[in-house]
């Protein structure tokens, strides 16, 4: 007679479960360990390395368009004067502060979560995990998803008529080959978002021309790349001009996207004038920098110092508004007759929106469908237990609500501790009606929105884009406001 198989081990348990060692991911894994110590927290990240989008964007000139003093964390000042930082300085702030604060060891590489579903009995989560090709499972108390906001496998192309007849390179910016010699070479960048205004600069350095060839155009503005109050406060311990910068940097670009919003045409004709000054002659504002939105209807782009428009000035790069009629062999004819030529084109589309990591989410082995939920204070969703993700702002640094999140985890943790809780939920009022979940034009939004989360009407279903706000609803408000279901 044979023996029993002996059971399957259970699967390994944690307490709080983050998935993506990016910016937000670690962040959060880091304010678990310091308000936490106690709880046992693993950081899941699909790739081999930390960093996120920092580590993935290769491209020339790779930036922040954010000021790296709200750009940071709260918690971890950015040092020196740097506004607008180079991609790698910004790698190597997440990965310096993931070490220091000892979350670099939660972390496990090449794990991506494929599957999570909340399981009412046990209260938990039962996740489903790639792990380098093979399946493994895990169980969590609880879950962060710090995916980010998009496809790491794929960015956003349109249709290119005529491509396969180009005999130069065409690459997305997202996948930027390491070897890849640009120079002397004719260039041309379709987009006009920050990717392509980042770019065009950074290549007219040692390209034999860049052209940006945009369907249509974006507001552009140029800022400091160094900041003035920063440098100007650079003697005084940082514990001091740190808090000084950030708020004035904050409270900065509060005012302008109010002022945008209420006064649009004030707005549009500052950043006309700021345009128009840097222009070369040759270069008509209104066809290539006057958009048909209004100023952050869609992202601004910030450009360091200027340096699109010398770029433009010095004439080693130009700019293209129009219609993409073929590739040809030689480059690009456009619908107004014009031919673009080109050995290297750069498709700098954008991004495809790609909600929670492509995470199937499911509780009680029923499946979440994300449009038939409603986000709690956009950082919960409704009927979802014990789920906290992370999405930062579109008009602000993604960080000052990143550190708000992981804030409110920290929180939330302690609030089901006191009451003696295992699991919390955010129940739907019949009453709040829907909204699309962001009230933003650009491109990656139009095209998920249906496949996102609903918000709603009022609080604490509203998304308001607006740190001070977000400061009450989400540090200070009481966890227990009646929407929340404990049990
Ligand atoms: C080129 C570029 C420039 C940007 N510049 C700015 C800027 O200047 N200011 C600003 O505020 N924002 C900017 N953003 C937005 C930017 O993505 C965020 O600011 C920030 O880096 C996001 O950090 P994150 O950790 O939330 O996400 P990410 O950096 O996207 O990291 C997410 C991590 O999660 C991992 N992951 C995803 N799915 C899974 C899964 N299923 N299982 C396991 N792991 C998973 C990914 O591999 C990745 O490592 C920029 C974005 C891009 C693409």
């Amino acid at each position: 007679m044979s023996a029993d198989p002996a059971p399957a081990p259970a699967p390994e348990h944690v307490d709080v479960l983050v998935i993506g060692a990016g910016l937000s991911g670690l962040g959060a894994a880091a304010q678990l360990r310091e308000h936490h110590p106690g709880r046992r927290v693993a950081v899941l990240e699909a790739r081999a390395v930390s960093g996120g989008t920092w580590d993935l964007f290769r491209y020339p000139g790779i930036r922040s368009d954010s000021d790296m003093f709200t750009f940071g964390y709260r918690w971890r000042p950015w040092v020196g004067d740097t506004a607008l930082a180079d991609g790698d300085l910004i790698l190597d702030y997440v990965r310096t502060v993931a070490r220091e604060r000892g979350v670099d060891r939660l972390v496990r590489y090449g794990h991506r979560v494929v599957g999570a579903d909340w399981d009412s009995a046990r209260a938990h989560w039962r996740v489903e995990i790639d792990r380098d090709g093979e399946p493994v499972t895990m169980t969590a108390g609880f879950v962060h998803c710090c995916s980010g906001y998009y496809d790491y496998e794929r960015g956003h192309t349109p249709e290119l008529p005529g491509i396969e007849r180009f005999a130069g390179r065409v690459v997305h910016p997202q996948h930027w080959p390491e070897d890849l010699a640009y120079d002397g070479r004719r260039v041309v960048v379709i987009g006009s978002g920050a990717t392509a205004i980042t770019l065009v600069p950074a290549m007219a350095d040692t390209a034999a021309h860049v052209t940006m060839l945009q369907r249509s155009p974006t507001y552009v503005l140029s800022r400091p790349g160094r900041d003035p109050v920063a440098k100007a406060l650079g003697r005084l311990p940082r514990r001091l001009a740190f808090p000084v910068v950030r708020w004035k940097n904050i409270l900065q670009a509060m005012a302008f996207y109010q002022l945008a919003r209420r006064r649009p045409g004030v707005v549009k004709r500052i950043i006309r004038s700021g345009v128009t000054a840097q222009l070369p002659a040759e270069v008509d504002v209104d066809t290539h920098f006057r958009p048909a939105y209004d100023p952050w209807d869609q992202r601004l782009c910030f450009v360091p110092d200027g340096d699109l428009f010398r770029a433009l000035r010095r004439g080693d790069a130009s700019v293209v508004t129009g219609t993409i009629e073929t590739f040809t062999e030689h480059g690009i004819r456009l619908a107004s007759g014009e031919e673009l030529a080109a050995d290297l084109v750069v498709t700098a589309t954008g991004l495809r929106l790609l909600p929670f990591g492509g995470i199937a989410l499911s509780v009680d082995g029923a499946p979440v469908t994300l449009p038939e939920t409603m986000a709690y204070k956009a950082l919960m969703l409704s009927g979802v237990p014990n789920f906290a993700y992370t999405i930062g702002y579109t008009n602000a640094s993604w960080t000052l609500k990143a550190d708000l999140v992981s804030e409110y985890v920290v929180r939330l943790l302690h609030h089901l501790d006191q009451r003696g809780a295992r699991s919390v939920v955010p129940v739907r009022d019949p009453e709040v009606a829907e909204r699309p979940f962001m009230d933003f034009q650009s491109g990656y939004v139009l095209r998920a929105l249906d496949r996102l989360p609903r918000q709603g009407d009022r609080a604490p279903w509203m998304l308001k884009q607006n740190y001070l706000t977000d400061l009450r609803t989400i540090r200070r408000d009481p966890i227990d406001d009646g929407v929340l279901r404990f049990a």
